[in-house]
């Protein structure tokens, strides 16, 4: 028994990871490969004597590929022993104390772990001269030529370094780098990579060095081969060295004091990670000391004074068993992925987007293919790419439909729009979805009305739309099926207290074409009534900065519309009437500017700064777009100051912005 599954783990960790190692093309998601492996130690750790020399427990990595010459390392290139909990890294705390009974204290330095590719780089009088993958460990390969062409890489140290140095680092690939190179792979009618790993090892590993220079590599260093060749004593100092010979070094790096500190840096770094511009899949912890390390020595295929914890997984693989087409608010038709369900991160995916036709083109979809699924923080789940390995003699095309799966109305596509639309502003389901949209949080937010119900609602035809909302009856509610006295009550009071939102919020609630929650802020700071917001004429809504032409032209045509006017008047009989924004002179200090705060706030909270922002006439955004004006970073800005400091945003620290009020 223990046996077959044995043989049968061997077979497919090996088949795994040559397409991962060779191939730069993985059949399964990390996670998914780390739980078979852990399975395999979990065996041989019950049954030493069933260890073979091949296990893949017993190899680092994979041989080198043909085609390039191999590169010998001095000191063999190890991995590291996983842990995927806090209770895995106290053990480690644990086995390490056991081993050093005489060391009464000792520090940890705790980096991210970048996902991409191990190398070596070997310097000899301050020269490059020679550069290596990891390969199995001890022999990988040659890619001098493509290293060379890595900008973040020096080819000659910043300080001058007798002899032979040899430095080991990882070779990555930034987010928005690996967008547009996947976007670029798929215009082209190539496979796009399944993650920035993939990518920066199929980049790197290129036998003309002419295309990898073309691809966005970059490069952190975090070693040397062999400690005891350098002068200072401890990995920390290595990092401050390693700087002044001209290496780039990650940011994020810490010292830690107790496996405690470890720990909460590794949940700080859990939450930085999803403002990060590249990919970490971890956090590596080390043991400081160079002289403990020696101490502590080395197992078969990883150092005893290391350990990587891993972030939960953020992909899985699982078969895609169909395709439903929706409508979307403004009539947008959007292709959603039934899966097989699967567990990531703790949460089962049965869904994912498919975003449009001419992405599940590019990606070479079918029905029934096994498909690599990725879910990161708070975005939707979404289809990354078929295991084209895998496609089962069954599998189909997937067939959009060419009428509104809802109202039958012939579905159009407009020049430069990705999206395939039902122009039938009466469909019933463009209908009730904006009719969700505005008793939703991101509209009224009404209590009482939450989807359901207002599905429900529409269906039994008490809701038409906005207007019938404010004329609904308590007691008709309140015979519905699964509604009684207290649901009807509950829900007739939420309406109630809707009947006053501010401009803003009405104009995000009724969900204009084009005009987003930022535009709505902007839009009523401008008009402040709704009265004259109506009576506007394109010139003034253009005049209104960062409005651009098609958010003009639709508010215009949405004003216009006898339609809205028809809706608007009703709706003031009925008792409903926006708030004005109150505009004094005195209060105008941030008039049209608007806000983004990231980071970590030591100064003031989130919500207190908002709310000065707001007193001034100014406007808080929740995300980066061009209507930005100004940044504001807390502690450890991650991405969006980068971006920012690209997009020509004025970037304030904390201090700054209180000085703002001065
Ligand atoms: P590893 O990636 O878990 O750890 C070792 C590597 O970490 C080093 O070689 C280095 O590249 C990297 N690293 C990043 N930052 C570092 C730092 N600060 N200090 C030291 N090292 C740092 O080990 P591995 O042996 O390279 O690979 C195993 C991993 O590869 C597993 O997590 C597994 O999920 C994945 N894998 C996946 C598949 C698949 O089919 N999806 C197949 C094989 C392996």
């Amino acid at each position: 028994m223990c046996h077959e599954r044995l043989r049968e783990l061997h077979d497919l960790l090996h088949k795994y990871s040559h397409a991962y190692y060779i191939l730069d093309d993985p059949l399964i998601a990390d996670s998914e490969y780390d739980t078979l492996f852990q399975e395999l130690l979990q065996i041989e750790k019950n049954h030493p004597e069933l260890i073979t020399p091949d296990s893949p427990s017993q190899r680092v990595g994979s041989p080198p590929l043909e085609g390039f010459a191999s590169f010998s390392h001095t000191r063999p290139m190890l991995s590291l022993t996983n842990s995927f909990s806090d209770a895995d890294l106290r053990d480690f705390d644990q086995r390490l104390l056991r081993f050093l009974t005489d060391v009464p204290a000792f520090t940890y330095i705790a980096e991210p772990k970048l996902d991409g590719l191990a190398v070596e780089l070997i310097y000899q009088d301050s020269i490059l001269i020679q550069a290596g993958t990891r390969g199995d460990g001890s022999t990988g390969e040659d890619i001098t030529a493509n290293i060379r062409t890595i900008g973040a890489i020096p080819l000659r140290l910043q300080r001058e370094v007798p002899g032979r140095l040899e430095v080991r680092g990882e070779v990555f690939m930034g987010f928005a780098d690996f967008k547009s190179l996947n976007d670029a792979r798929l215009a082209q009618g190539d496979q796009a990579f399944a993650n920035p790993r993939n990518a920066a090892a199929g980049s790197l590993r290129q036998l003309d060095p002419k295309l990898t220079a073309t691809r966005p590599l970059d490069f952190y260093a975090y070693g040397v081969s062999d400690p005891s060749l350098v002068q200072p004593p401890s990995q920390s100092l290595l990092f401050a060295e390693l700087k002044e010979f001209g290496f780039k070094i990650n940011p994020y790096i810490t010292l830690c004091g107790s496996i405690e500190e470890v720990i909460s840096q590794y949940h700080a770094l859990l939450e930085i990670r999803p403002d990060l511009p590249y990919d970490i899949d971890g956090m590596v912890v080390k043991v400081d000391s160079f002289e403990l390390q020696t101490r502590l020595g080395n197992k078969a295929r990883s150092p005893r004074w290391a350990i990587a914890c891993k972030f939960p997984a953020t992909q899985a693989t699982t078969r895609l068993l169909g395709v439903e087409f929706q409508v979307g608010r403004t009539g947008a038709i959007t292709p959603v992925a039934n899966l097989e369900p699967v567990a990531i991160a703790g949460v089962v995916v049965r869904r994912a987007t498919l975003h449009n036709e001419d992405e599940i083109l590019r990606k070479n979809l079918f029905l029934h293919d096994m498909v690599l699924v990725q879910r990161a923080g708070d975005v939707i789940p979404e289809v990354v790419k078929p295991v084209l390995q895998e496609r089962p003699d069954h599998a189909t095309p997937i067939i959009f439909p060419t009428h509104c799966p809802e109202c039958e109305t012939r579905l159009i596509r407009k020049e430069g729009e990705s999206a395939l639309r039902c122009p039938n502003s009466s469909c019933p389901a463009q209908l009730l979805r904006s009719l969700i949209h505005f008793c939703s949080k991101g509209g009224l937010d009404i209590e009482g009305l939450g989807k359901k119900a207002v599905e429900q609602l529409v269906k039994e035809g008490l809701v038409t739309d906005i207007v019938s909302i404010y004329r609904l009856q308590e007691a008709d509610l309140a015979q519905l099926d699964g509604w009684g006295a207290t649901s009807a009550a509950k829900a007739i009071k939420g309406i109630e207290n809707s009947k006053n939102p501010t401009l803003a919020r009405f104009l995000a609630a009724l969900g204009i074409r084009h005009i987003g929650a930022v535009s709505c802020e902007l839009i009523a700071a401008t008009f402040a009534t709704l009265d004259r917001l109506v009576a506007a004429t394109y010139d003034q809504i253009i005049e209104i900065g960062s409005i651009g032409e098609q958010m003009a032209l639709s508010l215009t045509s949405f004003c216009q519309d006898p339609e809205t006017q028809r809706m608007l008047s009703q709706l003031a009989d009925l008792g409903f009437a926006p708030t004005a924004v109150q505009t004094s002179t005195d209060n105008a200090l941030f008039t049209g500017k608007v806000f983004l705060f990231t980071g970590k706030l030591s100064k003031f909270s989130r919500n207190e700064a908002k709310e000065r922002v707001k007193q001034q006439g100014g406007i808080v955004a929740s995300s980066l777009t061009s209507k930005v004006t100004h940044l504001v970073c807390g502690e450890k800005a991650g991405s969006k100051l980068k971006k920012a400091q690209d997009m020509d945003i004025e970037i304030l620290s904390e201090d700054d912005f209180l000085h703002l009020f001065d």
